[in-house]
């Protein structure tokens, strides 16, 4: 197995071009362990982190520029950032420990697709994209677009993404992500939430909620969406919209959390995150 560690996006392009069965990586907090559990090797491990669009995080034009190589833990220490988007910097901030989140980004995040992967339910509420670099140039797409089932996205070979953009959060805006897991760090969503609100006043002009560990992808939850648009959050409008999320699951068993459990806890977060989204949209983020 070779290491190469390009400086360029056409670079990285090439190699992999050139080297079929090669592998991008960033922080390789999912690839080494995955490969030492016995996945297949790479013929050329492929080392984003010398290019610095992907690595880099820039704030200009209404908008965000984040590399998709970009250590978590430089997200969750950027001030302006954590302010702006709290819950997706939340979402940042729970993945393992300081030093998984010195390394981990959000595109293996994104890549490894992983239902429980804690960024992407917050990425897809705030309507994340992200640029591709793919053989004849580079693609956009949506997050959500991406991940396709476990382990599996619709990045094509010698695919890789280059970096994620977020539009500013609107004024009135704000967003929030939870999870449950059996200890209190280090282990894996048995359901993670991600809620984006717009508020007008005291009444929801927008939502979007998204679900993770609770289906093969993150998934939306639209009837609640709809349960909040126009009214206020009082505990009719918040038991309508928490018994929508834990109706859209469609959860596994397992060691983590029963079918039962996921469900209900999915309903529990959802409502959780609206309060908290709907604070912070109405009263700012600090
Ligand atoms: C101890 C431990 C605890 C963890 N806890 C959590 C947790 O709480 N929550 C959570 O969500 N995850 C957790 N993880 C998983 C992992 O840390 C995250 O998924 C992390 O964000 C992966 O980022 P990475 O840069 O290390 O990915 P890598 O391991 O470098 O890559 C992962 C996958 O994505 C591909 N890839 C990487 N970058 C790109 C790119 N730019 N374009 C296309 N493909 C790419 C790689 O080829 C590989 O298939 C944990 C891992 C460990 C080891």
């Amino acid at each position: 197995m070779r290491y190469v560690a390009p400086t360029s996006v056409d670079e990285a392009r090439s190699l992999l071009v050139d080297n079929p069965g090669s592998r991008v990586f960033a922080g390789a907090t999912d690839l080494i362990p995955q490969i030492r559990a016995g996945r297949p090797q790479p013929s050329v491990m492929v080392d984003l982190k010398r290019i610095d669009r992907l690595t880099s995080v820039s704030h200009r034009d209404g908008g965000w520029a984040i590399g998709a190589a970009t250590p978590t833990a430089a997200l969750t220490a950027n001030p302006e950032f954590a302010t702006m988007f709290p819950g997706l910097s939340e979402a940042s901030g729970l993945i393992g420990s300081d030093q998984i989140q010195n390394r981990s980004s959000w595109g293996g995040n994104v890549a490894n697709a992983s239902p429980a992967a804690d960024s992407v339910p917050a990425l897809v509420a705030n309507d994340a994209q992200v640029v591709i670099a793919s053989a004849g140039g580079t693609r956009t797409a949506a997050v959500d677009e991406i991940i396709t089932g476990p382990g599996q996205t619709s990045l094509g070979d010698g695919e890789f993404i280059i970096e994620f953009t977020l539009a500013d959060m609107a004024a009135g805006t704000s967003d929030a992500y939870l999870r449950i897991i059996p200890r209190t760090e280090m282990d894996i969503a048995v359901v993670g939430a991600g809620v984006r609100l717009t508020m007008d006043g005291p009444t929801v002009a927008a939502a979007k909620i998204v679900l993770g560990a609770v289906a093969p992808t993150a998934i939306r939850v639209g009837e609640a969406e709809a349960a909040l648009v126009g009214n206020t959050l009082d505990e009719a409008t918040l038991a309508e919209a928490a018994e929508a999320a834990s109706a859209a699951c469609n959860p596994i068993n397992d060691k983590r959390g029963t079918i039962e459990y996921r469900r209900q806890v999915a309903g529990v977060l959802t409502k959780r995150c609206l309060l908290i989204a709907a604070d912070r949209a109405q009263n700012g983020t600090a």
